[in-house]
């Protein structure tokens, strides 16, 4: 999988310093994305958020599963800031891993990972916070959330606590899709349609710096950060790949299993499983009826038909549309 990525921090105009911290690690095959906002007294939410990325980065283990190395990274870096501050200081945590035609999230907080494809926007991680809650419980809407004065509230965060509860996503990538990761500097400051059509529009260190000013140029009360990583190629799964280095036949197939999620690939199976099986009764029904004609002599106009017409072959897989799959949220333990 290749992919481009951008990332930008700014103060913003309100604060005297930077308490929000990001970081990439690129490995032989995956690639990850981190975007940290620290809290707390003093300077003590700037080591929190540092803390969270850089224990993210080196605990970050890429021969385990996707959706567990993220969370036992995040889990080291909850046990790194809570060790260091005892619960004084916190940081929230949001990580995009590239991999194997997937892209995988991890989050706790309010900062965000969205993905933007053919001009549509979803927001893939799921806000911890307060307003969110309400969001879900219909006390509240999106816009009343974005704008509330409690928006702030977080209810996660990495190093409070002890223990964490991390949440994770997984989906699959397509050539042309973006991915934008970023604290509430931002995402609280600008609309998701308009974060679609910018990371649509440029490339990611312009997206990246038009994003910062924008929220620069309606206040910038808060830390702003943003990491934008455009997908440019998507290899195949690794079943898939296997089977199209077996001979020029397979490359068919491969290319069609890539067009569609490697979620529907079963589904698929199944439908084409079930029309020869139909085809089979038909045709087994067809030959009876030649074997065995019909003794009824009385004349008539319609004459019975033998051959059974023949069945058509409806591919189950559905066309790629310009929607967005759903995130499929990994049960946590
Ligand atoms: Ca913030």
């Amino acid at each position: 999988m290749r992919v481009r990525f951008s990332a930008r921090s700014d103060v913003g105009l309100r604060r005297e310093i930077n308490q929000d911290a990001y970081g990439a690690k690129e490995l032989p095959q995956a690639t990850l994305l981190i975007v940290c906002d620290g809290m707390g007294g003093h300077a003590a939410g700037e080591v929190a958020s540092s803390l969270g990325v850089s224990t993210i980065i080196d605990t970050f283990a890429d021969s385990a599963p996707p959706d567990d190395a993220l969370r036992d990274s995040f889990i080291a870096a909850n046990h790194a800031i809570y060790a260091d501050g005892r619960g004084s200081m916190g940081t929230t945590g949001v990580a995009a891993l590239f991999v194997d035609g997937h892209l995988h999230v991890a989050n706790v907080g309010d900062s965000r990972a969205y993905l933007v494809r053919e001009g549509q926007i979803e927001q893939i991680s799921h806000d911890h916070s307060f307003v969110s809650d309400q969001v879900s419980a219909g006390l509240m809407t999106a816009e009343q959330a974005r704008t509330s004065n409690v928006r702030n509230i977080i209810t996660r965060a990495l190093g409070y606590q002890p223990e964490v509860q991390v949440d994770t996503f997984s989906i699959p990538l397509r050539p042309g899709d973006t991915v934008l990761l970023s604290s509430d500097g931002m995402h609280g400051l600008i609309e998701d349609r308009e974060i679609a059509e910018v990371s649509s529009m440029l490339p990611p260190d312009e997206a990246t710096l038009r994003l910062v000013d924008t929220a620069n140029a309606r206040g910038g009360h808060d830390n702003i950060t943003v990491v934008i990583a455009q997908v440019d190629e998507v290899d195949l799964p690794t079943d898939v790949a296997a089977s199209a280095a077996q001979g020029p036949a397979a490359a068919p197939a491969a290319a069609s299993a890539m067009a569609a999620p490697a979620r529907e690939r079963p589904l698929s199976r199944l439908g084409m499983l079930l029309a020869a099986l139909t085809l089979v009764v038909l045709i087994g029904a067809a030959g009876f009826l030649l074997a065995n004609p019909p003794s009824v002599s009385a004349p008539t106009t319609a004459s019975p038909t033998p051959s059974a017409p023949p069945p058509t072959l409806t591919p189950t897989a559905s066309t790629p549309t310009a929607t967005l799959p759903s995130p499929v949220p990994t049960a946590t333990p």
